[in-house]
């Protein structure tokens, strides 16, 4: 580890293997996986149809560049945008180069068919777009940009849900208003239907693009394709990535074609993303999640580990103070007293994995394919930690 940069803080384990949701550490313990890589695998480890899917394309073509057509880019193009708002999509390989996509796409719009002085996107607090300067900008939370002072220019930022501070916020220059409509890292957030529903008319009264940041809380995490989609309304751009690729990084930028029409040959591009090996994956990965009764089937165990979580706030109002979150992405507000981050080194050790979220906030990420017995099993090693911390 000495060789690496000291990025993270990382604890003293590492996995051999995975098999649905449990990972199998080097030295034989077995973990039930709730933090899916931070929402990525979508479809557990070592999914039959990806594995396939990955072995077989691996056997053909990895990469070719963009300078040529990619079958399976424009196979996942078209399943995309015949399963959401979108007319176009573009391919990148991560969630930050989706965003990124995003915001160029913002202001190339404005720049050729509206105002060039309209450069100005108004963002979220508790917001995390990525690590690269313009997501940081984005974001504008001290935890992740300190030390990488001047920020990019070009954000404002409102709080999450005040309709009226935003409107407020609305200039000559604003171009945009970027959401995540769950917000993953800063706490677990649901935004309120009626908040993305008035985001859209605001955007719509003047004349700004609405994009929404599903990289964590899209790809079925909420029980539906896209978050946005329990609100009744499209967005014109949307950054997803993490379970698209199902483990395999891939990030997507989807838009309309009003939008879309901005980005021409030499635009925007990128090396290795909409590679066949990626689309394979996520051509795999959509294969198995847009299936009939799949999401479905998501929404009942979200709709059980709902009811385990109520019971568990009922015995252990000592530990957790509320639950956050929608379908398959759920956070517990820990307790004044206790601290998020000392549960979930407490719950790896009984042998579940969870990741901290901002304010606090323990975050429950399983794969969509968890079930009842798996969620029940990962209740249990909640409790036994929480009986323990509020003792503590
Ligand atoms: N946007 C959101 C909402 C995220 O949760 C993340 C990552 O956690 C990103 C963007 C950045 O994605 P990546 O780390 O793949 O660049």
């Amino acid at each position: 580890m000495n060789a690496l940069m000291q990025t993270y803080g990382r604890y003293d384990l590492a996995f051999e293997r995975g098999e649905g949701a449990y990972l199998f550490a080097t030295d034989g313990r077995r973990f039930l996986d709730f933090a899916s890589g931070i929402a990525v695998n979508a479809l557990g480890h070592s999914h039959p149809h990806l594995v396939k899917a990955l072995i077989e394309q691996g056997q053909k073509l990895w990469h070719t560049s963009n300078l040529y057509r990619i079958p399976g880019q424009e196979r996942l193009a078209e399943r995309l945008v015949a399963a959401t708002f979108a007319d176009k999509a573009f391919f990148a390989n991560s969630g930050v180069e989706a965003v990124e996509c995003g915001l160029k796409l913002i202001r190339k719009y404005h720049d050729d068919f509206g105002d060039p002085n309209r450069y100005r996107v108004i963002a979220f607090e508790g917001s995390f777009h990525g690590r690269t300067m313009t997501a940081l900008a984005a974001a504008g939370n001290e935890k992740y940009s300190k030390g990488y002072a001047p920020a990019v220019d070009g954000f404002d930022h409102c709080a999450f849900g005040n309709l009226n501070e935003v409107r407020a916020k609305i200039g000559p220059e604003t171009a945009a208003i970027l959401i995540e409509p769950v917000q993953g890292e800063g706490g677990m957030r649901a935004a309120q239907i009626e908040f993305i529903q008035g985001l859209r008319k605001v955007c719509d009264e003047f004349g700004l693009l609405l994009m929404f940041d599903e990289v964590q809380c899209g790809v079925g995490r909420t029980g539906k394709f896209f978050a946005h989609e329990w609100a009744g309304v499209a967005p014109d751009i949307l950054a997803t990535a993490k379970g698209i690729g199902g483990g395999f990084p891939l990030g997507v930028c989807l838009a309309s074609e009003r939008v879309a029409a901005a980005f021409q040959p030499g635009s925007h591009g990128t090396t290795f993303g909409g590679n066949p090996l990626a689309m394979a994956i996520g051509n795999a990965v959509l294969d198995v999640l847009l299936e009939d009764g799949f999401l479905a089937r998501v929404n009942k165990v979200a709709a059980h580990l709902d009811r385990r979580l109520d019971e568990l706030l009922r015995r252990f109002p000592g530990a957790f103070e509320s639950k956050r979150g929608m379908g398959l992405m759920r956070g517990l507000k820990c307790a004044s007293g206790v601290t998020n981050t000392d549960l979930v080194d407490k719950l790896r050790g009984l042998g579940l994995l969870t990741v901290s979220a901002g304010d606090n906030v323990l975050r429950l990420l399983p794969p969509l394919i968890v079930t009842n017995a798996e969620v029940d099993s990962a209740i249990d090693m909640l409790a036994a930690a929480a009986a323990e911390a509020k003792a503590a």
